[in-house]
């Protein structure tokens, strides 16, 4: 056998596990299709990732969180959801998680860079794991005995267990036959830093606006000019999505501040600009014989619940115990039984919340008459409903 595990993909999640299975005694292999430079020193993407306290202790046991400048990570105080123009907004706040924070705010590519850190030193202490970046799988195969991938350039590579995490459209996923419920909500998301007027008070906003929806995560001040500063993400069709990203910066400056109602201020845009499809993707089975799915090829969310990430860390965390016990024993780390352990688990963990946000989504991108009279409805009287906010604000903080 060339490794024990081999890891498809090295996004977060899948270096997130590579780290998790270190000093474990087993032979590891990632292979990542882009150039190491790209892993070494990702660029920003514009996400700012959103992560439960539980994540956060999830990286701090890893020992990544250490790995991340104090002054990059924002702690998420409050979030509050807002409809249409109306100035009422349903706060979930921090004291319904039993802490002063809900979560911690990140930018994805210093999650990345982290992760990546922490594979080097994992790879200088224990020597277990292989990296090869610029290797694209072209092919899978698994049977009772063992697994296999084939690279592009032509090399195969013998297993026990192959992981597939190779991002929501994963391609090894679709190789071993499994089909996936596929959702396209038919607009894409716009997401930059901005700085802006009137402090955010570490509050994220969901706006569920009236043709587009808009989202405010809290960021710490910019380093330089000390301005409030905020991750702005944009949702709306492709079209006017890349209308938005062609503007010059002052036309696109003055036409946010103008959606966000001038509630900030000016705004003024102070990154790069992303675009991202929005696609919801859940595999009808998150493993096969000899195979499984973690990270975003396990669960791709709707990113406005935050969840996708924090699912990914879940799904590391629940397919290394099962490695872990099976090790303990000197049971098959690949066999079928443990596979099925660890689909259950993170199908429970992750199956409500993927269909609970696509039916938010459902109900608050409806604009009809009717609707928007529902929508004000259901969020006063949620409002005044404080178990169900202590759920999501648990549900925020990953508790
Ligand atoms: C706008 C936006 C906002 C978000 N906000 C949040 C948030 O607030 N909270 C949260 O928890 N999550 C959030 N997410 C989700 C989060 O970004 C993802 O869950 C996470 O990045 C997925 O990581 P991953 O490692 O599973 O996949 P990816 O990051 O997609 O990595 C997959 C890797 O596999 C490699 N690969 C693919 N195919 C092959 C192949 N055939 N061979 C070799 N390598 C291959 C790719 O090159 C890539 O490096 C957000 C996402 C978006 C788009």
């Amino acid at each position: 056998m060339d490794a024990d595990i081999i890891i498809v993909g090295a996004g977060p999640a899948g270096l997130c596990l590579a780290k998790r299975l270190s000093g474990r005694q087993l032979k590891v292999i990632v292979l990542e299709q882009q150039n190491q430079d790209l892993l070494e020193e990702p660029q920003f993407d514009g996400r700012e990732i959103a992560l439960t306290q539980h994540s956060a202790k999830l990286m701090q046991d890893m020992g990544l969180w250490d790995l991340i400048d104090r002054a990059d990570i924002a702690p998420l105080v409050n979030a509050k959801v807002i409809d249409g123009p109306s100035s009422f907004s349903m706060m979930i706040g921090h004291e319904l998680g039993g802490r002063s924070e809900l979560g911690w705010l990140v930018s994805n590519h210093l999650i990345r860079q982290a992760a990546w850190i922490g594979v080097q030193q994992a790879i200088a202490a224990n020597a277990d794991i292989t990296l090869l970046a610029g290797e694209k799988v072209t092919a899978v195969h698994t049977d009772a005995d063992a697994g296999s991938v084939t690279l592009a350039s032509g090399r195969t590579l013998s297993t026990k267990l192959v992981v597939a995490a190779d991002s929501r459209f994963s391609t090894t996923r679709r190789m071993m036959g499994i089909a996936a419920h596929m959702h396209d909500f038919g607009k894409n998301m716009l997401v930059c830093a901005m700085t802006f007027e009137k402090p955010h008070d570490f509050a994220a906003w969901e706006w569920f606006g009236y043709g587009q929806t808009l989202a405010l995560l809290p960021m710490n001040p910019h380093p330089v000019t000390g301005a409030h500063r905020a991750s702005a993400v944009i949702t709306l069709p492709s079209r006017e999505i890349e209308t938005l990203m062609q503007m010059e910066p002052a036309t696109f400056n003055a036409a946010v501040t103008d959606r966000f109602a001038n509630r900030l201020g000016a705004m003024q845009l102070v990154s790069t600009r992303h675009n991202y499809p929005l696609v919801a993707v859940f595999p009808q089975r998150l493993v096969a014989q000899r195979f499984a799915t973690v990270g975003d090829a396990a669960v791709g969310m709707h990113p406005v619940t935050a969840h996708g990430f924090n699912f990914g860390l879940l799904s590391v965390e629940a397919l290394t115990q099962e490695i872990a016990t099976a090790l303990h024993t000197k049971a098959d780390i690949g066999s079928t039984s443990l596979l099925q352990r660890y689909e259950g688990k993170q199908k429970r963990a992750t199956l409500p919340l993927f269909w609970m946000t696509r039916l938010i989504i459902e109900i608050y991108t409806r604009d009809t008459g009717p609707a928007k009279l529902a929508r004000q409805l259901i969020l006063r009287v949620s409002d005044r409903l404080i178990p169900f906010k202590r759920s999501i604000a648990r549900s925020l903080s990953g508790g």
